[in-house]
């Protein structure tokens, strides 16, 4: 059923408008207008002109402390005056006693032109509401008219010129810029293709986590191709009126047919392409309508006439199964989180823009920035400069990069947060804690630094461990030492302190995730083995699970989650126990350093 939208501002609120104009003229405009013909004198004055028997006539206001008075001015004309009643008890008498019968009152002084009133009143009101409400309504006919004649899309056209993007300014994603590639070299030339009688695909859609580069690789397409770029966010079609989104679909692929050979991007698709007719009664017939457009628009075009589609996404399972059948978005680019070598390539990329000393190892900042975005990479490179301007260089250091990736993933740091001593001793030893179990395993990667400096993300210090090279998968054998590692902290604060603090907050949410993981994804317990009991909903954002089993099955999945994680924290404590000594000699050196590097630290540990 379409919905009767009312119109943004209600009438009551032009009502409310005209009101307060009203109220402005009455209290504020027509008595300084009127006040405005009236002489404004002192006191003195006034008494003089009493004094003097020049005064006719005198009126007190009731409200204002005001007095106006008619007097003859000395050429003998009549005149009004107004002035500030001063404290005076003589004043009646004064009056009386003038020879002039002066006649006094306490009213409102000289009457306001009865013609200028009427105005004000009652004609200015009305133009007003009038006027007001034929703005309004010619508001929403133009509204309306936009409804009715499904007025044209705000599809934006990109040309090379303006994108100014090309394939060099994505790094990585080599298998993405190969699938793409072809598309570019078809809109080049398509004889090469249709002779051939090869059918390009429609659409290819990029599907990845946030910051990878999708709407990057579609703006470099359109800089490669040289054709016209139709860039429009899926948001973009999302409109008041039903079916003006789907108007939109239909204006767009009118104007790129038009303009073929061409590119059409639509980014985000997700927003528009959610599956239909989820839980029952949806009533989104908009959305519904405008994604019933697009799939047609889809079948109707011809992919020979060189209109090809791009479309991006996060969310690929959450898209309609009829957007991805063949002959619709049938290519499927995947574009994920850069890898070692992809990352290296991703800061030079960013660092060829800004200042940067040449001996900066880029090897060095993406072993320590597992699992980074381009976008996060990117952020890296600029807060790397900004610290080195803050610094007063001229040169980004690798110094400067080395505490933007701390930057970014724990926040700024919190140099004048005020920690008691005890505390910090508790944070440094939770801290070599950590360390310690991860250096005493051997399938633990390094310990990179230690550090006790507290950063604006809350954490009061970490520990961070570099794998030497990129990682791929998980061993069981790993996954254990690193649950070991991330409950040492919370061992040594049992061990020294015999406490626990809220400290290990974020370590025990990290542990239950990775141990739960284990027996429901990854099949590493051996009381249910290889066995799904969970699923991803979303690969690309966040990890976001469902559990597939009985509830009797999920206690004794709880069960099994409690027995790894308490496993590894007994592994812990038991290697912390073994090196007492080393706990606290590291711990103490931490505490007057507050940072350690991975040298110092495994220097002092292979004494
Ligand atoms: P997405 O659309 O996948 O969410 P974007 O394409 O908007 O991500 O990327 C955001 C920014 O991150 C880009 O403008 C670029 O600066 C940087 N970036 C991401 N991936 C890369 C890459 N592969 N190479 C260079 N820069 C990248
Ligand atoms: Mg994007
Ligand atoms: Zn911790």
């Amino acid at each position: 059923m379409p919905e009767r939208k009312t119109p943004k501002k209600p009438l009551i609120f032009y009502y409310l408008i005209s009101l307060a104009i009203l109220l402005i003229i009455n209290v504020v405009v027509l008595p300084t207008f009127m006040r405005r013909q009236m002489t404004e004198v002192d006191y003195s004055t006034f008494l003089k002109a009493v004094e003097e028997n020049r005064v006719l006539e005198v009126e007190m206001s009731a409200d204002t402390q005001e007095i106006a008075y008619a007097a003859l001015d000395e050429r003998g004309q009549r005149q009004t005056y107004v002035t500030v009643v001063m404290p005076d008890p003589n004043l009646l008498d004064r009056l009386q006693r003038s020879e002039n019968n002066i006649r006094f009152s306490r009213v409102k002084p000289t009457q306001p032109n009865p013609i200028l009133t009427y105005l004000f009143s009652l004609i200015v009101p009305a133009l007003l509401i009038i006027g007001l409400g034929r703005l309004f309504s010619r508001q929403l006919q133009t509204r309306m008219g936009n409804m009715m004649s499904f007025g044209k899309s705000n599809a934006r056209v990109y040309v090379k010129a303006q994108t100014g993007k090309t394939f060099a300014d994505v790094a990585g994603q080599e298998e993405a810029k190969e699938a793409l590639k072809e598309i570019v070299d078809f809109l080049h030339d398509p004889e090469k293709y249709t002779s051939i009688g090869a059918i390009l695909p429609k659409g290819a859609l990029l599907v990845g986590p946030p910051g990878t580069g999708k709407t990057l690789l579609a703006q470099a397409v359109a800089g490669e191709a040289q054709v016209p770029f139709f860039s429009i966010s899926g948001s973009e079609f999302v409109e008041m009126f039903v079916g003006l989104g789907a108007a939109k679909v239909r204006d767009l692929f009118e104007q790129a047919t038009a303009k073929a050979p061409c590119i059409v991007f639509i980014d985000e698709i997700d927003t528009i392409g959610k599956k239909r007719g989820q839980g029952g009664f949806s009533g989104n017939d908009e959305r519904e309508q405008t994604l019933n457009q697009l799939l047609t628009e889809m079948d109707g075009f011809d992919a020979r006439k060189g209109v090809v589609l791009l479309a991006a996404t996060n969310r690929p399972e959450s898209l309609d199964p009829a957007l991805l059948r063949p002959g619709r978005f049938d290519r499927r680019i995947p574009v994920e989180l850069p890898d070692l070598a992809g990352r290296v390539a991703i800061l030079k990329v960013h660092a060829a823009k800004v200042a940067m000393s040449p001996n900066v190892d880029f090897e060095a900042i993406a072993r320590s920035t597992a699992g980074a975005s381009g976008a996060d990479l990117a952020n890296i490179i600029n807060e790397a400069a900004l610290r080195a301007v803050r610094q007063g260089r001229n040169r980004v250091e690798q110094e400067d990069l080395e505490e933007s990736v701390e930057v970014v993933v724990a926040g700024y740091q919190r140099k004048n947060a005020a920690i008691s001593p005890q505390e910090k001793e508790i944070i440094a030893y939770h801290e070599i804690g950590h360390a310690l179990v991860a250096a005493k395993q051997s399938n633990s990667a390094p310990v990179h630094k230690i550090t006790i400096v507290p950063r604006t993300s809350g954490a009061l210090g970490y520990t961070m461990q570099v794998e030497e090279d990129e990682r791929y998968l998980l061993s069981k054998e790993e996954a254990m030492a690193r649950l070991a590692t991330i409950t040492g902290g919370r061992a040594a604060e049992e061990l020294i302190f015999n406490t626990a603090t809220t400290g290990a907050a974020n370590d025990i949410e990290q542990a239950t995730r990775l141990a739960r993981a284990m027996v429901t994804r990854y099949g590493m317990s051996d009381k249910f083995g290889m066995i799904a009991l969970e699923t991803m909903t979303n690969p690309y954002l966040g990890e976001d699970t469902t559990m597939t089993c009985s509830s009797e099955t999920a206690a004794e999945v709880d069960k099994a989650v409690m027995e790894i994680i308490n496993k590894a924290h007994e592994r812990a404590i038991d290697i912390l126990k073994d090196n007492m000594d080393k706990l606290h000699e590291l711990a103490r050196l931490l505490l007057t350093k507050e940072t350690l590097t991975g040298e110092e630290f495994m220097q002092i540990l292979g004494r």
